[in-house]
């Protein structure tokens, strides 16, 4: 088996490389994510990958695309479904071409570590394009060594990523760790139900704004009288600002 390993990241593919070494397969790496902003963010990625893949002595092709422009105008009419709309297909599919044209007889995905991605999604549609393209999908369910790998990574210093890659995930994450800290001084557990109630009203269109966060969390805690402190203090680093 000759397998290209589309690898989004280095702390991903940590747990995915050792496991199918255990299972005496040789991926070679394969980086292609224009999805990932700013241009900060994609090197720090892509060249603690570089790193990683010398450390570990695993053949790594680096195809550079950084692509906010190109990436931002696919997907500004469908920003919830973007995921499966564009970023999985266009990943996906430029790393099965690349395979086909350069002699790799299977593929697969550092996509299928992660715990926070559409992996469901993933699977199905690598099948498909594999079936397309004429190439064997590896499938495993990576997710198994999410801490393993995680500890790992962290243990050897590897850079460590805060959101998913574009920006309209950055985003989200951002207003999700504001959000957990706001609930967390009000005493409710950011594991509450209610979070994605939050999550949900402070939506405009699909874009979570930072600034609608206290109108959501009374809308959906209604009888909390502490809202009310959150808002005057987030009134008052908006004016400070
Ligand atoms: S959230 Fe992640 S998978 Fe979805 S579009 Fe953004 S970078 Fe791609």
């Amino acid at each position: 088996m000759k397998l290209l390993l589309h690898t989004c990241c280095a702390p991903c593919s940590v747990y995915c490389i050792k496991s199918l070494r255990e299972e005496g397969i040789e991926p070679t790496l394969y980086w292609y994510n224009p999805n990932i902003h700013p241009y900060a963010e994609y090197k720090a990625r892509r060249d603690c990958l570089k790193e990683y893949a010398k450390l570990v002595g695993v053949e790594l092709i680096i195809e550079d695309a950084y692509g906010l422009d190109e990436f931002v105008c696919n997907v500004a009419d469908k920003l919830t479904t973007r995921c499966e709309d564009y970023c999985y297909p266009k990943r996906l599919r430029k790393a099965m071409e690349y395979a086909k044209q350069n002699g790799f007889d299977t593929v697969s995905t550092t996509l299928l570590y992660s715990i926070y991605q559409k992996h469901e999604y993933i699977e199905e549609l690598m099948y498909g394009l594999a079936n397309e393209i004429g190439l064997d999908f590896l499938y495993r369910d990576f997710r198994e060594g999410w801490q393993e790998g995680q500890d790992t990574a962290r243990a050897i210093g590897l850079y460590m990523q805060k959101y998913c890659g574009c920006v309209f995930s950055e985003e989200e994450s951002g207003v999700g760790r504001e959000l957990n800290r706001k609930l967390k001084k009000i005493g409710i557990s950011p594991t509450n139900a209610n979070v994605r109630k939050v999550i949900e009203e402070s939506k405009t269109g699909n874009i979570l704004i930072p600034t609608q966060l206290d109108a959501a969390i009374a809308k959906a805690f209604p009888k909390n009288q502490k809202r009310d402190k959150i808002k005057a203090e987030h009134l008052h680093i908006n004016i400070a600002f």
